[in-house]
């Protein structure tokens, strides 16, 4: 499902074949689920695909966070760890793959010397709760996709 979003690669300069699978390692007790994308701070985040900013959330974990939901509400997509949003961006507005969506940072849990994108995919249920739903793995997807072209 997320494969045939043919989603981009969400940071700014970097190449799929770059990319690290680190989705199942542990973090604490719990596996990481997400992938995390290096990248020196201030660099650009970019929608992976079309669809609605739904949420944009501070948590103590994971920071400065965004979640955004593919057209047909299957798919959120987690952003998290941002140093601050792009200018004007907004609970509710439609984003197009490659629209700005904030800037690598460490807020939250990170730590401030290893700025990076903690990028997650979880498929909604039919509630389609922005906090909740079962995680997909993004790297494949990533790997094989685009980079980012901004608009
Ligand atoms: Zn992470």
């Amino acid at each position: 499902m997320l494969a045939a979003r043919r989603p981009i690669v969400p940071v700014e300069g970097m190449a799929p074949q770059a990319l690290r699978d680190n989705y199942t390692q542990a973090r604490g007790e719990a596996r990481h689920e997400a992938i995390d994308i290096m990248a020196p701070r201030g660099s650009k985040v970019f929608a992976v695909d079309d669809g609605k900013l739904v949420k944009l959330f501070k948590s103590v974990p994971g920071g400065i966070t965004a979640y955004q939901f593919d057209p047909q509400g299957q798919l959120a997509y987690y952003y998290a760890h941002l140093d601050r949003y792009a200018d004007g961006l907004k609970e509710g507005m439609e984003l197009r793959r490659g629209d700005l969506v904030g800037y690598v940072g460490s807020s939250g849990n990170a730590s401030a010397d290893a700025p990076h994108l903690h990028f997650a995919v979880f498929r909604l249920g039919p509630g389609r709760q922005w906090w909740k739903g079962e995680p997909v793995n993004p790297y494949p997807a990533l790997r094989t996709g685009g980079v980012a072209s901004p608009r």
